[in-house]
């Protein structure tokens, strides 16, 4: 177990080194330690190692691993990562700080719902679908653009949008996924632009194989799973 410790130092190191070479600040890459399918014990190990943010991409193993967590009395920050469906919503704005796959206007219009009834306020990234291969994420810039204009115009008050996700298509192929990440940054700046009520500050890209060329992108928030605790047995 002392292995996620060493882990999690190599991956803050490396993150830092990739931040210098491409010329970024200091700091401005956080890390989602992703523990799906990884036990409690394990997000606790990372967490005394002093990593506070996790992500999960199923509402309710992440519900039950975070409750047993946090009835430790160990306070940690999660985000959820994975695509999302409406039922599942409740749950997941109670567990979470930030829903970082949004990737529908009734999603907005459920966590809004959701999160007025606990009076909770929840962040949220929009998730993009800049890859061949992966599914997820708003393949519409239209309805992408609507999506904002909603939360710019006032319509969900206990959510605060922070930015966008993407994942990288799963090929060898490094321009391909370097391509992506350009598209979610230029897609960033553009809706920037457009919306500039709204801090857009947020570019979550970067996976265990592919985080050094989503850093050198732009990205803001690197998602590391396996580089951190291992392959994941399913
Ligand atoms: C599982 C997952 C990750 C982490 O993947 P690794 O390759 O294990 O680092 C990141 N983002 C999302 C959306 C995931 O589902």
């Amino acid at each position: 177990m002392a292995q996620i410790a060493e882990n999690l130092k190599t991956i803050l190191n490396k993150i830092r080194e990739i931040e210098k070479k491409a010329d970024r600040a200091e700091n401005t890459v956080k890390l989602v330690a992703v523990s799906k399918f990884h036990p409690a014990e394990a997000v606790i190990e990372a967490a005394s190692a002093g990593q506070n943010l996790f992500g999960e991409n199923r509402v309710q193993e992440a519900a039950a691993k975070f409750d047993e967590i946090r009835a430790k009395g160990i306070n940690l920050d999660l985000h959820i990562i994975g695509s999302l469906q409406r039922n599942k919503v409740k749950e997941a704005v109670r567990i979470a700080s930030c829903i970082e796959s949004v990737d529908r206007i009734e999603l907005l219009e459920e966590i809004e719902k959701q999160a007025a009834k606990i009076n909770k306020s929840i962040e949220v990234l929009f998730e993009v679908h800049t890859g061949e291969d992966s599914k997820a994420g708003f393949t519409s810039e239209e309805d992408l653009t609507l999506a904002i204009e909603r939360c710019a115009k006032g319509d969900f008050p206990h959510i605060t949008p922070k930015g966008f996700m993407t994942m990288a298509p799963f090929t060898e192929d490094k321009e391909l996924v370097r391509k992506s990440f350009v598209t979610l940054r230029e897609l960033r700046e553009k809706f920037q632009k457009t919306f500039p009520a709204l801090d857009l500050c947020e570019l979550s890209m970067g996976m265990s194989g592919d985080y050094d060329i989503a850093i050198e992108e732009g990205s803001t928030i690197v998602r590391i799973g396996t580089a951190i605790f291992g392959e994941r047995v399913y």
